[in-house]
C-alpha cells in the first residue's frame, strides 16, 4: 500500500501499474473516496466547532446569570445533535469505502519489471547447470521413482484427505526433511534468525501482509473463527514487527521459518494433477527481510536472498533459470520479482520452485512496521521475501535429475550429512 499523499501526487504511475497488471483497479475511484471521505470530514468539524461556540456562549451566559438566553441556546445545541450524528455516520462510512478502495490499490512496477499478462513474456535472466541426456534408457518420473524406491503413497493420501493430499513414506519423509534442514542451515549461517511461526492467523494479519483482500478465497479458514491458515510462513514472519519501530541500524534484518502452507489452490482445477507438483499442503523454509526504505539497499537484498536461493539448487545439483516475472504474471503486492524455475524432466521444462520478491513499503505501511533513521526521523521499512526451499516440489526435480540408468537415485553430496550418509537410493533388488 502506499501512502495517499504519494498517490495524490502521482495518480497516473499508478493507474499505469494497475493497467499493465490487468487489474481491473481505478485510481480515480479511489481518490474521489479519499476527497469524499475528507469533504465528510471536514463538515464534521464545523459542524462540531459551531456546537462548541454555541455551548461556550451558553456558559459565559449562566456566568453572567443570564438563565434565559442560556437555555434558548442549549435548545440550539441540542437541534445540532442529530446532524452531528449523521455525519459521524458519513464519516465512518466515507472512511470505510476509502480503506476498501487504498486496499485493493496494487504495487507499483520497477522500471525493470517486462511488461506483459502472461508468464509467456517473463523474461529469463540466466540458465545455470544444464539438464541430462539420457541415452538408451527411458527416465521415469518422480511418481514411478516415488513407487520403485517406496518414497511416497499418493493413493493413500488422496484416501485419507482428499484430491491433491499425499503420504512421504521412509527415505521419502526422510528427504524431504533433509533438504529444509539443509536450507535452515543454510540460511542461519548466512545471518538469518530463525523463527517457529504460528500457522492460524487472524484475517486482519493477512490483510497486513497483503494477502487480503484477494486471496481469501485461496486460504482456507476455520469454521466459524476469524482465523485462517497460513499459504506461507512469509505472513506470520512479517507480522512479528507489526506495530513496531526498529532501530535503523538493525536492518536489515533477515528472518527465517520451515513452516506448513496451505492451500486450496482454487482456479488450478485439472491443472499438475499428477505427483506432488501442486498439492494442498507443503513445507516450505522461507527467508523474509525488512530493510530500509533505499532503493540500493532494496535491490541489494533481492538479489541476496535470490542468490541463497541459488545456492541451494548449487548445492543440490540441480539446473534453474531465473526469470524477471512480467506485470500481469506477478503477485500485485510485489514492486519487483524473480522465479527460480528448476529443470523437471518428466515435464520436458523448467518448473516454479522459488519466488523472490522485493515489496517496498507495502506491507510495512499496512502493518506499520517502520524503523528510526539517522536523524530520528520514522520512515516505513520495506520487506523482501524468497524460498529456500519448497518441498516435495523441490524432490521432483531431486529425484527425477539425479535417477541413474540402473534404477538407483544418487543424492548430492551436500545433502548426504543429513541423510546419515546415504549417497544413493538403491533400487529393490
Ligand atoms: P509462493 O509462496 O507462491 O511464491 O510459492 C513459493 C514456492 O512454494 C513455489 O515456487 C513452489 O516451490 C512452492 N509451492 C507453491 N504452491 C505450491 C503447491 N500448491 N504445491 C506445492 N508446492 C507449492
Amino acid at each position: 500500500m502506499l501512502s495517499i499523499k504519494w498517490i495524490r501526487e502521482n495518480a497516473e504511475v499508478l493507474q499505469r501499474a494497475a493497467n499493465d497488471r490487468g487489474i481491473d483497479f481505478s485510481v480515480r475511484e479511489l481518490l474521489d473516496r479519499d476527497r469524499a471521505r475528507r469533504e465528510v470530514r471536514l463538515e464534521l468539524d464545523r459542524v462540531r466547532e459551531e456546537r462548541n461556540q454555541w455551548t461556550r456562549a451558553a456558559g459565559e451566559q449562566i456566568s453572567r446569570g443570564e438563565r434565559e438566553e442560556a437555555a434558548s441556546i442549549k435548545l440550539q445545541v441540542r437541534a445540532i445533535q442529530p446532524r452531528i450524528k449523521a455525519l459521524e455516520e458519513a464519516c465512518a462510512q466515507a472512511e470505510e469505502a476509502y480503506r476498501e478502495a487504498m486496499l485493493r490499490a496494487p504495487n507499483l512496477l520497477s522500471p525493470d519489471t517486462p511488461i506483459g499478462l502472461t508468464d509467456r513474456d517473463n523474461v529469463e535472466l540466466r540458465r545455470v547447470g544444464v539438464p541430462a541426456v539420457w541415452q538408451d534408457f527411458e527416465p521415469l518420473d518422480h511418481v514411478a521413482l516415488g513407487e520403485l524406491h517406496g518414497l511416497m503413497d499418493i493413493a493413500r493420501g488422496v484416501r485419507t484427505a482428499g484430491a491433491r493430499q499425499y503420504y512421504l513414506t521412509g527415505t521419502g519423509a526422510r528427504l524431504h526433511r533433509a533438504v529444509q534442514q539443509m536450507a535452515l542451515d543454510m540460511l542461519e549461517a548466512r545471518g538469518f534468525r530463525l523463527l517457529d511461526v504460528p500457522l492460524m492467523v487472524r484475517g486482519e494479519t493477512l490483510l497486513n501482509a497483503g494477502f487480503f483482500p484477494h486471496g481469501e478465497d485461496q486460504t482456507y479458514r476455520l469454521a466459524d473463527e476469524d482465523r485462517w491458515l497460513v499459504g506461507t510462513s512469509e505472513v506470520p514472519l512479517v507480522s512479528y514487527y507489526a506495530g513496531d519501530v526498529l532501530e535503523g541500524d538493525a536492518l536489515p534484518t533477515r528472518l527465517a521459518a520451515a513452516s506448513l502452507c496451505f492451500r486450496n489452490e482454487v482456479g488450478s482445477a485439472g491443472r499438475d494433477v499428477r505427483g506432488l507438483y501442486r498439492v494442498h499442503q507443503f513445507a516450505k523454509v522461507e527467508q523474509v527481510v525488512l530493510c530500509k526504505d533505499d532503493p540500493d539497499e532494496g535491490e541489494r537484498m533481492l538479489q541476496e536472498i535470490t542468490a541463497n536461493a541459488e545456492e541451494m539448487l548449487r548445492l543440490l545439483e540441480l539446473p534453474y533459470r531465473v526469470v524477471a516475472v512480467c506485470s500481469g504474471d506477478m503477485s500485485f503486492k510485489s514492486y519487483k520479482q524473480y522465479d527460480i524455475e528448476t529443470w523437471m524432466p518428466s515435464r520436458g521444462a523448467y518448473g516454479e520452485t522459488h519466488s523472490s520478491s522485493l515489496l517496498l513499503d507495502y506491507q510495512a505501511r499496512r502493518a506499520n512496521i517502520r524503523y528510526r533513521d539517522a536523524d530520528g526521523q520514522l520512515r516505513c521499512c520495506w520487506t523482501l521475501n524468497n524460498t529456500a526451499v519448497a518441498s516435495p516440489r523441490i524432490l521432483i526435480p531431486l529425484l527425477e535429475n539425479h535417477q541413474q540408468p540402473d534404477g538407483s537415485i544418487r543424492i548430492p553430496a551436500a545433502l548426504r550429512p543429513y541423510l546419515k550418509g546415504l549417497d544413493r537410493l538403491a533400487p529393490p533388488e
